[in-house]
C-alpha cells in the first residue's frame, strides 16, 4: 500500500466501533469517522462517505447513493451479521466486495442462553426482584429450581451458537443433547455429541428446549400452538435467536395455562413487545431486550474482524467473509 486510501466508518454515539479496530486502520487508511442518525442515508452520510475506498458500517446504511460518491470503492465491510443495511445488488453490480462478521458473537449469544437457561430453571428473576425489597424469606420459597446436569437439552440449530450450548451443556452433564438442524452432517453432530432427530422427538423428549436457528420462511412460527402442547409441562424453552420462531400468542397460553413450565427470551415478537403485553405479567417468563451479543468482547472481536476484512481486501488477501464472493472472479 503507497499512498493512505480513505476508510469510512459508520456508527453512532451510542453504537461505536472498537478503538483497537480504528487503531489498526489506521495504520493503513486516512480514517474517516461518520456519525450517522442510524439506518438512514442523508447528506451527512454521503459527504462522509465521499472518495472513500473502504466503507465499515456498524449503524448505517449503504446504498447507491452512497456508492455513487465512491467511484473506487472496493470493499464495504458489515460490523455485524446483518448485511441488509448494504444494498448488496448495487455492490455487487459494481464489483465491489461485501463481507460481514457471522459468528463473531457467537460465545456471547451461548453464554446469555445458559444464564437464561438457569434464570429460568432457579426463578433468579423472581427471587432477585423478592430480594430488592427486603424479602428474604419469601425469596428463598422461589429458590428451589432445577439443575441442567441429569437433564435432556434439545437444540433447535447448532451452528455457531448452537453447538457452543451443546459443549457448554455437555460440559454441566445433561443426560443428552438432542439435535434439530436438518442442514448438518452426522459428523458435525458426533463433534459436538449431540444426536440427531426430529423436530417432534426432541420436543417431546426435552426438558430444556433452546433455540437457535435463523429466521425464515421455513422457520417463522416454528414452535406454535401444536407443538407447545407436545413438549413436557415440565420443560422450559428458551429463544436467543430471533422472536419470529415462536408463535408468541400460542407462548402467552402455553405459559399461562402450563402446558409448559417456563420459557426465557431475549428476543420477542413483535420487538420490543409492547409494555402492556400480558406475557410480562407471568411469573414463568425471563425476558432480555435483545442483548445477546452486547458484550465488550464481542464487541471488540467484531470490530477487529471488520477491520481485518478492510485491511485484506487492500492487501490482495481473499476475504474471510464475502457475501458476494462473486466479484472476486
Ligand atoms: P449459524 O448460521 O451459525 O447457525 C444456524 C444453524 O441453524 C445452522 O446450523 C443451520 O443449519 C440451522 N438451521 C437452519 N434452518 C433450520 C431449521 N429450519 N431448523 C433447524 N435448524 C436450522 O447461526 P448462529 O451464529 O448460530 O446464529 C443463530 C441465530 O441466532 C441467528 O440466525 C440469529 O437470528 C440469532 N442471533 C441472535 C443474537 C442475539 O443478540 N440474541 C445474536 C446473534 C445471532
Amino acid at each position: 500500500m503507497s499512498s493512505k486510501p480513505i476508510v469510512a466508518v459508520l456508527s453512532t454515539k451510542d453504537a461505536p466501533v472498537h478503538e483497537d479496530a480504528l487503531k489498526l486502520l489506521r495504520e493503513h487508511f486516512i480514517v474517516r469517522e461518520v456519525t450517522t442518525k442510524g439506518w438512514t442515508v442523508d447528506e451527512d452520510v454521503v459527504r462522509g462517505a465521499t472518495g472513500a475506498e473502504a466503507i465499515l458500517v456498524r449503524i448505517g446504511r449503504v446504498d447507491k447513493a452512497v456508492m455513487d460518491v465512491c467511484p473506487n470503492l472496493k470493499i464495504i465491510s458489515v460490523h455485524g451479521v446483518g448485511f441488509d443495511r448494504v444494498d448488496v445488488d448495487e455492490a455487487t453490480r459494481r464489483g465491489v466486495l461485501v463481507t460481514y462478521t457471522p459468528g463473531a458473537n457467537a460465545q456471547s449469544v451461548a453464554e446469555l442462553t445458559i444464564g437464561l437457561m438457569i434464570t429460568a430453571l432457579r426463578k433468579l428473576h423472581l427471587v432477585t426482584e423478592k430480594m430488592r425489597t427486603g424479602g428474604w424469606d419469601e425469596a428463598r420459597v422461589y429458590g428451589t429450581g432445577s439443575e441442567v446436569y441429569g437433564k435432556v437439552v434439545g437444540l433447535i440449530g447448532i451452528g455457531n451458537i448452537g453447538g457452543r450450548v451443546a459443549r457448554i451443556v455437555r460440559a454441566m452433564e445433561a443426560a443428552e443433547v438432542l439435535a434439530y438442524d436438518p442442514y448438518v452432517s452426522e459428523s458435525r453432530a458426533r463433534e459436538l455429541g449431540v444426536r440427531l432427530v426430529d423436530l417432534d422427538t426432541l420436543l417431546r423428549q426435552s426438558d430444556i428446549i433452546s433455540i437457535h436457528a435463523p429466521l425464515t420462511k421455513e422457520t417463522y412460527h416454528l414452535i406454535n400452538e401444536e407443538r407447545l402442547k407436545i413438549m413436557k409441562p415440565s420443560a422450559i424453552i428458551v429463544n436467543t435467536a430471533r422472536g419470529g420462531l415462536i408463535d408468541t400468542e400460542a407462548l402467552y397460553k402455553a405459559l399461562r395455562d402450563g402446558w409448559i413450565a417456563g420459557a426465557a427470551l431475549d428476543v420477542t415478537d413483535p420487538e420490543p413487545l409492547p409494555k402492556e403485553h400480558p406475557l410480562y405479567k407471568l411469573p414463568n417468563v425471563v425476558i432480555t431486550p435483545h442483548i445477546g451479543g452486547s458484550t465488550y468482547e464481542c464487541w471488540r472481536r467484531v470490530s477487529l474482524m471488520a477491520a481485518e476484512e478492510v485491511v485484506r481486501r487492500f492487501k490482495g488477501l481473499p476475504p474471510l467473509n464475502p457475501v458476494n464472493p462473486q466479484v472476486l472472479k
